[in-house]
């Protein structure tokens, strides 16, 4: 199947890491041309010239999206180099353990980590995303659903994120413009490995999550999320829209006597 993405921009947030490194990587692997943001910047500069190399058009753009300016700099950087913007994959974010212990200070920094640059992305392609018709994939996470422990920022940001796929998808059908989410569950990513590496023995933890996942007893890939994500970026998914998709192997959904 063609997914047409040739031609096309797409913006990944964190794309040259874990879930956003797949997601980047799918879209190159159809031909469309991947602008990575990310503060991650050895692993953003040679993703672009793995891409470059490749015959691709690609650019990176590094620093901490928490900032608004640079929010708006993406989009302008994108433009002066493309032209265009035909999608937006707002991924970056991380589960930083702001609990309600933790108190009001860091609540708000992790709605700042892991919320606010979605909605300014956003907010600044807006006129681009009009005039290409675009479509916009946030990727969120089961915790919006189920709640995990510990982490109030990380499941309110994630929500929001679930919240804004609605609103988004209902404020922008008029322009053709589609919005809908992913919500992962258990990914091997570097900043799952990171969680993983908390507890006193990460193995046994490991294999304790992965005895629950149904199907297959094993880890969803970055790349079965990408696999995801491409669909709804391009014109395959013409008439999905307010979605939310959640490729987790019947983690969250299916009846717990089954694991
Ligand atoms: P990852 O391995 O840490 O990759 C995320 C990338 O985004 C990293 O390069 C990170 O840089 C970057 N980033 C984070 N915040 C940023 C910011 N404010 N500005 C610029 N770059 C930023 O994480 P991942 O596991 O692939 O997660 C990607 C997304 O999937 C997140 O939204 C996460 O909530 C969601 N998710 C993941 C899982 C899972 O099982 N892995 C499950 C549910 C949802 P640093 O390395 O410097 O932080």
């Amino acid at each position: 199947m063609n997914l047409n993405l040739n031609d096309k921009v797409f913006i990944v947030t964190g794309g040259s890491k874990g879930i956003g490194e797949a997601i980047s990587r799918a879209i190159a692997a159809e031909g469309g041309t991947v602008v990575i943001a990310s503060r991650s910047k050895g692993e953003t500069e040679s993703m672009v010239k793995e891409f470059q190399q490749a015959g691709l058009k690609s650019l990176g753009i590094v620093g901490d999206l928490q900032d608004t300016e640079l929010c708006k700099q993406v989009i302008e950087d994108t433009i002066d180099h493309f032209g265009r913007i035909d999608g937006i994959v707002n991924n970056a974010g991380l589960n930083d353990g702001a609990s309600l212990e933790s108190g009001p200070e860091a609540f708000r920094k992790s709605l700042n980590v892991n919320l606010h640059h979605y909605y300014d992305l956003v907010h600044y392609a807006l006129p681009h995303l009009k005039e290409s018709k675009g479509s916009i994939v946030n990727i969120s996470s089961k915790v919006a659903l189920t709640g995990q422990g510990g982490t109030s920022g990380y499941a309110a940001a994630k929500g929001a994120q679930l919240g804004l796929t609605r609103e988004w998808a209902a404020e922008l059908y008029p322009f053709s413009i589609r919005v809908n989410a992913i919500l992962p569950a258990e990914v091997m990513t570097p900043l799952y490995r990171k969680w993983l590496d908390t507890f006193p023995d990460p193995t046994a933890k490991e294999a304790d999550i992965v005895s629950k996942i149904p199907l297959e007893k094993r880890m969803t890939t970055s790349a079965e999320i990408a696999a995801m994500a491409v669909f709804l970026l391009s014109d395959v998914s013409a008439h999905t829209t307010g979605q939310f998709m959640i490729v987790d192997g019947g983690y969250v959904h299916l009846d717990r006597a089954l694991t």
